[in-house]
C-alpha cells in the first residue's frame, strides 16, 4: 500500500507542500482538502483583483491538483465536515495549510463600531469570497481611512481610488465595484505608527501608486529620513533605498489637480476610533521612532472618515483540536504532533509571497520525510478510502478538480467584455452550477 497523505487548505503552501510531497514519495496518494469550493486560497481572494498576472500564477497549481496521485476535496470544511482526529487516524501524514483568515485587532476603542473593517473581510468582499460577501462596507462618505503601511493597506488605497476603466481586465467583484465607484470619495488616508524605513511596501507595489488616473499620492518630505541607516543590509537595504526615492518622488509631486488624494501618514497611531453609532472619525497620536520602536509624544489629531479598514495583519483560524500560540498553529520548525505538521501562513504568521511559501513547505516536507525514515515505512493507513465513506455518510458534496473548473468556466461566461470571469459569491451559486 502507498503513502497516503492530507493537505487541508489548497492555497499556495499546501500547493508547495503537495509538489514536495510528489518528489519525494512518487507513489503516494495525496488528499488537498479546501473549505472553499474553489481552490488556490488567497491567489484567488486575496491578490489584488488588478493584479491579475500574479492570479495567474494558480495555473502551476492547477497542475499539481492534475497529477493522478493527487485528489482535490473542495467545499470540505476540516473541523465541521470530518475532524483533526479522524484525518491523523487515517493518513500516514497530515498537513495543515489553512492560511490566516482572522483580522489582527488593534485593541482600541471604538473598534466594534459599524464601518470598522479588517483587510481580510474588506479584501475578501471585493474579492468574492463566500464568507465576506455580506459585509456591505460603508463607503458612503469622502473619507476613508486605512491602518497599516504594507502591500496590503496599499492593495486597498489603489481599489478604493482606480477609476472603473482602470479596473478593465481585472476580477473584481461586481457589486463591490459598483459601491466603491459610487463613494464620493475625495481622499483615503493610509496611517503607520512607524516611518517609511520600517513600512512593509515592496518597491514595486509602491511604484504603482504615482500613475492613477484620478489620485495623487501625498507624502511629506518632512517624514521622510535622509538616508537608510546602517542597520539595514543587503537585499532588505536596496528595498528601502528604492522606497525612499518613490516616497520622495512623490513628495515633490504633492502639487497636484487630481481630485482624489492618498495621504501617506507616518508616525500616526490610532487611539480611538471616533463615532456615536457608525464611524464619524479617528483619533490619533503622533509618534517618532527609537530603536525601530514607536513611542509616544502626547500630540493626539483627529481625521474625520466614514469607514476605517485595517491592515495590521492576520491571524490563523484552526479547526477545534489544534493548538494556538498567539496568531499561529503552535508547532516546532512546522511539526505539530505526532504526524501533523503545519506550513504556510498558518506555521509562520501573515507575512512573505507566494514564492516565499516554497522554501518554507519544502522544509516541512524535509522535516517529515526524516520522521516518516526514522518510523519505516509500513503503512496500515486506510488513507481516501476512509475519507470517502466518512464524506458519504454525511452526504457531503465534494468539489473535484474538474468540478471546479466547471464552476471557472462558468464564471468565464458570466463575465463583462472587459473582465476575465465574474466570480461567484456564494458556494451555493457554484455547487449550482454542477447540480
Ligand atoms: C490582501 C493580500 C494580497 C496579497 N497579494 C500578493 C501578491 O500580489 N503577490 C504575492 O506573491 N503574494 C501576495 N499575498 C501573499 C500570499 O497570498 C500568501 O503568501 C499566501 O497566499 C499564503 O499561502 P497559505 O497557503 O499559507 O494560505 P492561503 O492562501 O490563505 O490558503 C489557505 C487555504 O486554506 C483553506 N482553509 C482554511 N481553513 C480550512 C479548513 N478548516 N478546512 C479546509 N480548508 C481550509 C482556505 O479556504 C484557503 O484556500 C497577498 C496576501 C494578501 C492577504
Amino acid at each position: 500500500m502507498s503513502l497516503s497523505f492530507a493537505i487541508v487548505g489548497s492555497g499556495p503552501s499546501g500547493m508547495y507542500a503537495a509538489d514536495a510531497l510528489l518528489k519525494k514519495f512518487p507513489d503516494c496518494k495525496i488528499d488537498v482538502f479546501d473549505k472553499i469550493p474553489m481552490p488556490f486560497g488567497l491567489i484567488r481572494y486575496g491578490v489584488a483583483p488588478d493584479h491579475f498576472k500574479t492570479k495567474n500564477t494558480a495555473r502551476q497549481f492547477l497542475r499539481t491538483l492534475e497529477f493522478s496521485q493527487v485528489r482535490y476535496l473542495g467545499n470540505i470544511e476540516v473541523g465541521r465536515d470530518i475532524s483533526v482526529s479522524e484525518l491523523e487516524e487515517n493518513y500516514d501524514a497530515v498537513i495543515f495549510a489553512i492560511g490566516a483568515y482572522n483580522d489582527r485587532k488593534l485593541g482600541i476603542p471604538g473598534e466594534n463600531l459599524p464601518g470598522v473593517y479588517g483587510a481580510c473581510a474588506f479584501v475578501g468582499w471585493y474579492n468574492a469570497h463566500p464568507d465576506f460577501r455580506d459585509i456591505n462596507p460603508m463607503l458612503d462618505g469622502s473619507n476613508t481611512a486605512v491602518v497599516g503601511i504594507g502591500n496590503v493597506a496599499l492593495d486597498i488605497c489603489r481599489v478604493l481610488t482606480k477609476t472603473r476603466s482602470e479596473m478593465k481586465g481585472s476580477d473584481i467583484a461586481s457589486p463591490a465595484l459598483d459601491i466603491i465607484q459610487n463613494m464620493p470619495i475625495e481622499a483615503v488616508h493610509m496611517f503607520g505608527r512607524r516611518g517609511p524605513l520600517e513600512a512593509g511596501f515592496t518597491p514595486k507595489e509602491l511604484g504603482e501608486v504615482r500613475d492613477l488616473e484620478r489620485c495623487s499620492a501625498i507624502v511629506s518630505a518632512d517624514q521622510l529620513p535622509l538616508n537608510v541607516e546602517e542597520k539595514f543590509e543587503g537585499r532588505e537595504k536596496g528595498i528601502k533605498e528604492k522606497n525612499l526615492s518613490i516616497l520622495r518622488e512623490l513628495a515633490n509631486q504633492n502639487i497636484t489637480k487630481k481630485p482624489v488624494k492618498m495621504h501617506f501618514q507616518f508616525y500616526a497611531s490610532p487611539i480611538e476610533i471616533l463615532g456615536a453609532n457608525r464611524v464619524e472619525g479617528i483619533r490619533l497620536e503622533r509618534t517618532k521612532v527609537s530603536n525601530g520602536k514607536a513611542i509616544s509624544t502626547g500630540e493626539i489629531f483627529d481625521v474625520p472618515c466614514c469607514s476605517v479598514i485595517t491592515a495590521i495583519g492576520y491571524q490563523t483560524k484552526p479547526p477545534e483540536g489544534l493548538p494556538l500560540d498567539g496568531v499561529t498553529i503552535s508547532n516546532t520548525r512546522g511539526w505539530v504532533r505526532d504526524n501533523l505538521y503545519v506550513v504556510g501562513w498558518a506555521k509562520r504568521g501573515s507575512s512573505g509571497t507566494i514564492p516565499t511559501n516554497g522554501p518554507d513547505s519544502r522544509n516541512v516536507i524535509d522535516l517529515l520525510t526524516d520522521n516518516l525514515n526514522k518510523k519505516g515505512f509500513n503503512t496500515l493507513k486506510p488513507g481516501g478510502d476512509a475519507t470517502d465513506k466518512l464524506l458519504s455518510i454525511r452526504n457531503v458534496r465534494v468539489v473535484s478538480v474538474a468540478d471546479a473548473e466547471r464552476i471557472k468556466d462558468a464564471e468565464i461566461i458570466n463575465a463583462a467584455k472587459d473582465r476575465p470571469w465574474e466570480k461567484f459569491t456564494s458556494i451555493k451559486e457554484m455547487l449550482a452550477v454542477l447540480d
